[in-house]
């Protein structure tokens, strides 16, 4: 599709909807702006409730009069494995183009693209996994089973920091399970998605399997959610807008997963290697300029350590590498959109103004017009808005803790249970603070592993339903109850249910 490796070129993209690329029906555009550069690079369809409404008009005949409704799971893997073969030899073009949108680490985004792949390849296996079963009814002649279903179109909404992962998380599964979808990538970050669509062709998915509307959230999102031929809606995105749409959906009793926000803690214990322990807080908070909902905005250390790994920590920020994310020595690249950069800098003088102590960065860095400089601050009260709100930034709240018990009553007490860290030699206690701690995901000695065959999601506020692992197909099907009597005789007496 684009060309994006020349600079100076304005890549202009269209919906991808019903196997074709389509100019939107309004005959409106929007800017993609690189956000290191800070430069329009590309032009990006704005989408409306009739592109809405003919995407998923192509996705409902998709899976009712086309080959996708008719053709074995086992046929539907592999155009599955075919689309992760393709992105795997387009990697590098996809992770420069979500580069150039996101401004995250060129060396991260490629890492992303290059395990991409693995979601299908895993999911293509699934498909022709999804059994039912036979049931050993306890009523006499009665044969029953159950049968596992599509539940439908499924409406995929993502968020900007890691466009194609998410599209990977959502659709691999629906895919599987036999449904379609329509995507509607953040209005940031489009490009990839769009480019993306163009290898399901290519893969020989068939048409309106796989749909894309770019637009505005309000308007192409609000959209997909509201309309009634939508089954299911995946959503990553912060707890606000997943609020929003979870009560939205409820009006056409849509099923919903969300994947939102998060405030861990990552809790470091006097007995860790602390070595393992700064380097897992430095990549809890700094990875992606620290906009990751897995982040671990809190740093909880016990007390007798505090001051070591405080110090530590400082230094790794004072000397972080903050530029072009192209290039493979940067530490921190820009802040994605000039919307969050603002609410990064608002949080940290919340942080001020609440009585939090500044000891690294704190502000702007020279480094460019979206960048901020990775920010430490300590003597941080759970109970401040800095260690219970999500910043979405480089920015890190250290508290002490005196003991396990006190580690955990401090690490559940935000609304948020997404992910936890934990740093200890100690392997009961390890056990003791996975069992204890209200997260979807818990690490122990490790922080951000991910994996296409881990389940993972949020607790409280941080959401509702599981991706990747075997049970995220089950976020897709419908399960059916089927009951077959065995007997010619009529029921006694037909007015008393049995
Ligand atoms: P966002 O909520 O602003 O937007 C997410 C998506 O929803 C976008 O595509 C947007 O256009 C769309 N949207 C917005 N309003 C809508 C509406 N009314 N109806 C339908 N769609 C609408 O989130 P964001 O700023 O793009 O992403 C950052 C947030 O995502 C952070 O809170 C972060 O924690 C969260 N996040 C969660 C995970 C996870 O897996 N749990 C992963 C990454 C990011």
């Amino acid at each position: 599709m684009a060309d994006v490796a020349d600079n100076s070129a304005l890549t202009v993209y269209r919906h991808f909807i019903d196997g074709q690329f389509v100019d939107p029906s309004g005959g409106e555009w929007f800017d993609s702006t690189d956000p290191y550069r800070n430069e329009v690079w590309a032009r990006i369809p704005r989408g409306g409730a009739e592109d809405v409404d003919r995407a998923v008009a192509a996705a409902r005949r998709a899976m009712t009069e086309g080959p996708w409704a008719s053709m074995s799971a086992s046929a539907r893997g592999k155009i599955m494995r075919r689309i992760g073969d393709l992105v795997a030899e387009n990697a590098e073009r996809l992770a420069r183009i979500e580069v150039r949108d996101n401004g995250k680490l060129f060396t991260e985004m490629l890492g992303q693209l290059r395990y991409h792949p693995e979601w299908w390849y895993y999911f293509a296996g699934l498909a022709d996994k999804i059994e039912g079963g036979v049931v050993p009814i306890d009523k006499p002649d009665h044969f029953a089973f159950t049968a596992h279903e599509p539940v439908g179109v499924v409406g995929a909404l993502t968020a900007w920091n890691s466009p194609l992962i998410f599209v990977a998380w959502k659709c691999a599964p629906a895919l599987a399970a036999g449904c379609s979808v329509v995507v509607k990538p953040s209005e940031f970050t489009s490009a990839s998605t769009l480019e993306f669509a163009a290898l399901t062709r290519e893969a020989g998915l068939p048409d309106g399997v796989f749909n894309v509307v770019a637009g505005l959230g309000q308007e192409a999102g609000a959209a997909i959610v509201d309309h009634p031929d939508v089954a299911k809606i995946t959503f990553t995105g912060s707890d606000v807008t997943g609020k929003a749409i979870y009560q939205q959906a409820a009006r056409t009793m849509k099923r919903v997963s969300l994947e939102l926000g998060g405030k861990s803690p990552n809790i470091i214990f006097n007995d860790a290697n602390l070595d393992a322990a700064i380097a897992g807080a430095v990549s809890g908070i700094f990875a992606a300029t620290g906009q990751t909902c897995i982040a671990g905005s809190r740093l909880l250390v016990q007390n007798s350590v505090r001051d070591e790994v405080t110090e530590r920590l400082v230094e790794m920020a004072r000397t972080a590498r903050i530029g072009d994310p192209m290039l493979p020595d940067t530490n921190i690249g820009p802040v994605t959109t000039p919307p969050q950069y603002r609410k990064i800098l608002d949080y940290i003088d919340v942080a001020k103004g609440e009585g939090a102590r500044l000891i690294a960065g704190g502000g702007p860095s020279d480094a460019g017009p979206n960048f901020v400089q990775p920010t430490i601050f300590t003597d941080v009260r759970n109970d401040m808005r800095i260690a219970q709100e999500e910043v979405f930034g480089p920015v890190l709240s250290i508290i002490g803790f005196e003991d396990e018990e006190e580690a955990v009553r401090i690490g559940n007490d935000v609304i948020y249970g997404l992910a936890a860290g934990v740093w200890t030699q100690n392997i009961g206690r390890a056990h003791r603070m996975a069992r204890a701690l209200k997260a979807g995901t818990v690490w122990v000695n490790t922080y951000r592993a991910i994996s296409y065959m881990m389940p993972f999601g949020g607790m409280k506020h941080s959401g509702l339903g599981r991706e990747s692992g075997v049970e995220a197909v089950r976020e897709y099907l419908e399960t059916k109850s089927v009951w077959i009597s065995t007997s010619d005789a009529a029921p006694g007496n037909p007015f008393v249910m049995r």
